[in-house]
């Protein structure tokens, strides 16, 4: 890919393909398998008119991407944000395919998005879209063939309306279409922190293996979502600092480290970050820009580009997000020597719970929450260790090792499974 100098260049699935051929020319892939796994096997754009609030029509578009199913059902989130374009779930369904190889369970990839913006709509309109986007992707989905869960601005909520919308439809419950759903409709145990908890735990075999202790170090976040807040929380109980915390409306920092419980409390009764007591504001810039030992972009993709790269002074860059840094802030990141801990394996905690829920759908045995955490952490650690084995075997940057690991384990199975007809 060409060096990008501006933002408005930057495309998440360009940086996508341009990631896939590093790891597929360090694998030495051949260009027949190339062909078959790099680019999504189904593409669905649909129109999704909504009946909103004040009696008109709105109409939304909306889209459901299936990246791969080389290695089982597609898998992936569901994103509602004005910034949602084709091109953007793309990218997000191709590195699904890959998150799921690399932590090594039986899914492809996938993502679904509508473009629009959940924060100015009301629940009543946000559940007439969910039921009637359900209704337009309907003949893609099932827990055979295409299982959706949260993204950015989607939750349990929404899962349980694609639950119903889809079981009404078949005319028989079908818990197993989705994952991220309530507890009390099928959900699993753990499923609603798994995301920042494997991210916690990535952190925490980065630290090992750089010797470095986990109590006492400094942590800024960028984005107080699902993934980052639950990540925030974990390292605050483990005795990290966590000293700078920002969402899409601000940014606080404490030298000491902010009261991360309480600042949830906070966001969760006034949706924002601002004006958290005992915190000093700072600017988007300054956070990415911290004197910090993790730096946990877990917002959305392109945060850290070749402009703002530089400005970093973390040793650890734990990406909660899916492609927060572009490939020039990845140049410039390596050359620093900072450790990455790139997406498809730092956020993959979500995806492997989603896959427990799924399976404990299938079977109609729930298991307890310290069943989950465990099984997690197993995962999640077995994952860090085989992408650290491949960076250090080839001296690949870690995202390109994490790659190689995940588009390694796509190709082997397409190999084997040859060409249809
Ligand atoms: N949206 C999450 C991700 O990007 C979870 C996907 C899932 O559980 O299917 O990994």
């Amino acid at each position: 890919m060409a060096t990008t100098t501006t933002k408005e260049k930057i495309n998440a699935y360009e940086a996508a393909l341009h990631n896939f051929d590093a790891a597929a020319d360090a694998l030495e892939l051949k260009s027949d398998t190339r062909e078959m796994i790099k680019y999504p096997e189904r593409v669905l754009m649909v129109s999704v008119p909504v009946r909103m609030d004040d009696g008109r029509i709105r109409r939304f578009e909306g889209y459901r991407v299936q990246h791969s199913s080389v290695r089982g059902p597609a898998k992936g989130g569901i994103r509602y944000h004005p910034n949602v374009t084709l091109d953007e779930v793309k990218a997000l369904a191709t590195w699904m395919t890959w998150k799921c190889a690399v932590v090594n369970i039986p899914f492809g990839g996938a993502k679904g998005g509508i473009t629009c913006d959940p924060k100015h709509m009301s629940e009543g309109e946000l559940e007439r879209m969910t039921r009637r986007y359900t209704s337009a992707i309907l003949p893609l989905i099932g827990p055979e063939q295409d299982i959706p869960a949260p993204d950015v601005y989607t939750n349990a909520q929404t899962m349980a309306w694609i639950m119903d919308t889809y079981s009404m439809t078949k005319g028989y419950p079908i818990p197993g279409v989705v994952t991220g759903k309530p507890v009390c409709l099928g959900g699993s145990l753990g499923r609603n922190e798994a995301t920042g908890r494997g991210v916690f735990y990535t952190i925490q075999s980065a630290c090992e293996h750089l010797h470095m202790a986990l109590r006492g170090a400094t942590v800024a976040v960028q984005g107080f979502g699902n993934a980052g807040s639950i990540a925030a929380q974990l390292l605050h109980e483990a005795g990290a600092k966590v000293i700078a915390v920002s969402d899409s409306t601000g940014c606080v920092y404490n030298e000491h480290g902010l009261d991360i419980p309480n600042l949830m409390h906070m966001k969760a009764l006034t949706g924002h970050v601002e004006g958290f007591p005992e915190a000093e504001k700072i600017s988007p810039a300054e956070l990415l820009a911290m004197q910090c030992y993790v730096l946990i972009p877990a917002a959305l993709e392109s945060a850290i580009d070749g402009e703002n790269a530089t400005a970093v002074r973390a040793r650890i860059v734990a990406e909660a997000a899916n492609g927060p840094v572009t490939p020039d802030g990845d140049r410039i990141l390596e050359a620093k020597g900072v450790f990455l801990i790139p997406d498809i394996l730092c956020n993959a905690g979500g995806v492997t719970v989603s896959y427990f829920e799924w399976v404990q759908d299938e079977q109609h045995l729930f298991w307890e929450a310290q069943d989950v955490y465990n099984r997690l952490e197993r995962v999640m650690r077995a994952a860090f260790r085989d992408v650290l084995k491949i960076h250090e075997e080839s001296a690949a940057p870690m995202r390109i090792a994490a790659n190689m690991l995940g588009i390694g384990r796509v190709a082997e199975a397409v190999q084997i499974r040859g060409i249809y007809p």
